[in-house]
């Protein structure tokens, strides 16, 4: 096939976060690093990791050196849970598929979270969904769209249950042709860890926003709770709801953010691993918990079980508040639909 592929935006998800001003905003939107408010004791800093923009704020002692820590963290956790990156322990444990890979207890703990998540999710979210992604060209920038075949081929190594985890050895095992992709849930995981630097530091003052996984510790200067926008899925420019943030953490996924168009249908990054095609149904979804890994898991789970079945999964789930968003339809938890404007 050699369509006319478009590459879809892999840009930030607008954060508005109102108290350091809309400057913010437009930070975001060309790319550079938001100034501050006079007086502050803050400090923000903007970096490229993880494919996206990873902004920090801190309040505090030391700021400085403590964004760097979690700069620096976060660089070596990319390098041990991206299937991008050749030497990482998800590249090896991919490249080994069939034997069983010694890891660390890290991305053991995020590998054992990512299977809970599958068995949570009635496996919606599928962390072996791998050789599909591969398939579609998601990763490579490959774009193809596959035959029916094909993907019925690559469903068979589809299935969270298939992964071994033998803690006391802390190794893993997948099934020969297996590809483990940790796309959904890395990145949560991730800020988990910088938030729990942080949170040591005692900071008492502070968010992180890797490309739209926002996680705050405490809240404003003010004492009022961090404000952060939803980007309108139909509109990306456009910020659709503004949710208040207090010491926790907010996930979004939506169509818009990785996607290719061929022939008039636009074909996304997150996959169904009943069918393995990009979910249909739904154009966004937004999750509040308090930690950012199952958030990030639960927005891309709950994308993918689509209106009816995701807010099923919502409203089963303690703890965790949503936004779900349709073409032609929006659905706020009631925890957070007293609180969320606009
Ligand atoms: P983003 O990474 O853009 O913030 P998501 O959190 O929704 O978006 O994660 C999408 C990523 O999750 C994909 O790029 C892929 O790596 C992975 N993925 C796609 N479909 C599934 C699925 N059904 N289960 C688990 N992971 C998935
Ligand atoms: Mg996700």
């Amino acid at each position: 096939m050699s369509g006319h592929v478009n590459r879809g935006h892999s840009f930030v998800v607008f954060v508005v976060l109102i108290g350091v001003g809309l400057v913010t905003l437009l930070g975001y939107y060309f790319g550079y690093v938001p100034y501050l408010q006079a007086g502050s004791t803050s400090t923000q800093k903007t970096t490229l990791l993880m494919d996206t923009v990873v902004d920090i704020r801190v309040d505090g002692r030391n700021p400085e050196v403590l964004i760097e820590n979690v700069f620096d963290t976060v660089e070596d956790l990319e390098g041990m849970l991206s299937r991008f990156i050749a030497d990482s322990e998800i590249s090896e444990i991919n490249r080994r598929a069939g034997q069983w890979v010694k890891v660390s207890p890290l991305t053991l703990e995020v590998i054992e979270l990512g299977l809970e998540l599958g068995a949570l999710t009635g496996g919606a979210f599928d962390i072996t969904i791998g050789a599909v992604l591969d398939l579609w060209g998601f990763g490579s920038g490959e774009y193809y769209v596959p035959t029916e075949e094909e993907l019925q081929s690559v469903l068979a190594t589809v299935d969270y249950r298939n992964v071994e985890v033998d803690k006391g050895k802390s190794q893993v095992r997948i099934p020969r042709g297996t590809v483990l992709d940790l796309g959904g849930i890395a990145k949560g995981h991730i800020v988990d860890q910088g938030i729990q630097i942080l949170r040591n530091a005692r900071v008492e003052r502070a968010f992180i926003n890797a490309g739209g996984d926002i996680s705050a510790i405490g809240r404003r200067q003010d004492n009022q709770a961090w404000r952060v926008g939803v980007q309108d899925p139909e509109n990306p420019s456009e910020i659709r709801f503004i949710l208040p943030l207090d010491d926790q953490s907010v996930v979004t996924s939506g169509d818009y953010q990785r996607f290719f168009t061929y022939e008039d249908v636009r074909y996304h990054h997150i996959i169904d691993p009943r069918t393995g095609y990009p979910a249909r149904g739904v154009t966004s979804v937004t999750i509040v918990g308090d930690n950012s890994a199952t958030c990030d898991a639960l927005s891309t789970a709950v994308f993918v079980l689509g209106w009816k079945e995701g807010r099923e999964l919502v409203e089963r789930v303690p703890d965790v508040e949503a936004i779900i968003v349709s073409s032609t339809d929006v659905w706020i938890s009631p925890g957070l639909a007293k609180v969320v404007t606009r």
